[in-house]
C-alpha cells in the first residue's frame, strides 16, 4: 500500500530574515498517504515489522493530536486490522481535546483507550493481555510496556529519506550544511543521523525538540535508535555517536502542543510569504526554533534544509480556532 509512496519534493523558498542562507524545504506533509508526513515514512516500517512479526493487531501509543496514529489507523483500516489507541492527555490540558486527527481516528475506527500519563504502562499492558486472550497476536510499535525496545524499526524511515535528500544535492550539485527539523520520539532524527553516518557527509542533523522531554533523555532515546539500527545491520563505526547528536531543547515553549504568539507569527509569515502550511505543535515550532538558532549561532551563508514533518490537520485545527486571525499584513 504505501510502496507506490516515494519521494516529497525539495526546493528552496524565500528566507524573510536576511541572514543570507539559502533555505530549502522538503515537504514531507506532501507525501501522499492520510493527508502525509514522517509519520507516513514511520508507519510503513512499522507494518513490515508487524508482518516480519506476524502479528494481526495493532496497538498504538499517542496523544489526540499524534499523526502517527491517524495513519496508522488509516492503514489499519485498509487493511481490515483491528487498531487499539492508548491515549494519554499532556499535564495541562483539562481532559481530551477533540482535535481533527482525534475526529479522523474515530472516522478510521480506532479503539481509543484514555488514560493519564502515568497510566501507560499499564494500560499498554492490558489492553496487550485483553488482545492476547481473544486468540489474537498484539504488536505494540514501540516495542514493551515502557515504550523501548524497537527503536531500530522507526529509525529505518529516515535512513530512507536520506537518500532521497543525497539524490538531490547530487543533481543540483549542493550540500546542505544542516537539516532542521521538529524532533519528538526521536525516530525521524535517529534516521536522519543513521542516513548522515552511511553517506559520510558533513552535514549537521538539527532536532528542534518540541516536547519537555529533557535533553538527557533526549539524546539517550536518538543514541539508542542509531546504535540499535547500526548494530542491526552490522554496520560498525569508529566515533561516538554522541556527536553527532544535536538536540535544541531551548525552543519547545514549556512542552508538547504549548505555543504563543511568537510561533503564530511565524506560521502567518510562513504562510503568506512562501505558502508553507505550518502548526503550532511541530512544524512552526521547530521553523521558529530553526529562525532563532541561526541567528543566534550567527549562521549566514549557508545551505540549509527544513524538513517540513507534515501536520497538516493541525494546521486546519489552528486556522479553525481563529488563532491566525491578525490585523495588518
Ligand atoms: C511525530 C512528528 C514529529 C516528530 O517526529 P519524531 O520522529 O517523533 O521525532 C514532527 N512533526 C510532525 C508533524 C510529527 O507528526
Amino acid at each position: 500500500m504505501f510502496e507506490r509512496y516515494e519521494n516529497s519534493p525539495i526546493y528552496p523558498i524565500k528566507n524573510t530574515k536576511g541572514n543570507g542562507n539559502r533555505i530549502y524545504v522538503k515537504r514531507e506533509d506532501l507525501l501522499p498517504f492520510s493527508l502525509g508526513g514522517n509519520k507516513v515514512r514511520i508507519a510503513r516500517e512499522f507494518f513490515r515489522d508487524m508482518e516480519e512479526k506476524n502479528c494481526d493487531t495493532m496497538v498504538v501509543y499517542g496523544n489526540t493530536r499524534s499523526n502517527l496514529c491517524r495513519v496508522i489507523a488509516n492503514q489499519c483500516y485498509i487493511q481490515n486490522i483491528p487498531c487499539y489507541m492508548i491515549s494519554s492527555r499532556e499535564e495541562h490540558e483539562k481532559e481530551r481535546e477533540e482535535t481533527g486527527n482525534s475526529r479522523l481516528m474515530e472516522l478510521l475506527g480506532a479503539k481509543i483507550i484514555p488514560c493519564t500519563k502515568a497510566e501507560i504502562a499499564s494500560a499498554v499492558e492490558e489492553t496487550m493481555k485483553a488482545i492476547e486472550k481473544t486468540g489474537r497476536k498484539p504488536y505494540y510499535i514501540y516495542g514493551n510496556k515502557w515504550g523501548t525496545g524497537n527503536e531500530a524499526t522507526a529509525t529505518a524511515a529516515y535512513v530512507k529519506a536520506y537518500r532521497e535528500i543525497q539524490d538531490f544535492e547530487e543533481e543540483h550539485a549542493l550540500s546542505f550544511d544542516y537539516i532542521f527539523h521538529a524532533s519528538g520520539t526521536g525516530a525521524t532524527q535517529s534516521g536522519l543521523i543513521c542516513g548522515h553516518i552511511l553517506a559520510g557527509d558533513s552535514t549537521k542533523i538539527i532536532g528542534i525538540s518540541v516536547s519537555s522531554r529533557e535533553y538527557e533523555r533526549g539524546v539517550s532515546v536518538i543514541r539508542t535508535g542509531v546504535e540499535s539500527y547500526l548494530k542491526d545491520r552490522k554496520i560498525s563505526r569508529n566515533f561516538d555517536t554522541d556527536q553527532e547528536i544535536f538536540l535544541e531543547c531551548k525552543y519547545n515553549k514549556g512542552g508538547y502542543g504549548i505555543y504563543d504568539e511568537e510561533i503564530l507569527d511565524c506560521i502567518r509569515r510562513q504562510f503568506r510569504k512562501n505558502s508553507l502550511p505550518l502548526d503550532p505543535v511541530y512544524t512552526g515550532k521547530a521553523f521558529l526554533g530553526m529562525e532563532k538558532y541561526l541567528e543566534e549561532q550567527k549562521i549566514t551563508g549557508k545551505n540549509i534544509l527544513f524538513l517540513h514533518t507534515g501536520g497538516t490537520p493541525l494546521f486546519y485545527d489552528c486556522l479553525y480556532a481563529g488563532k491566525l486571525k491578525q490585523e495588518g499584513i
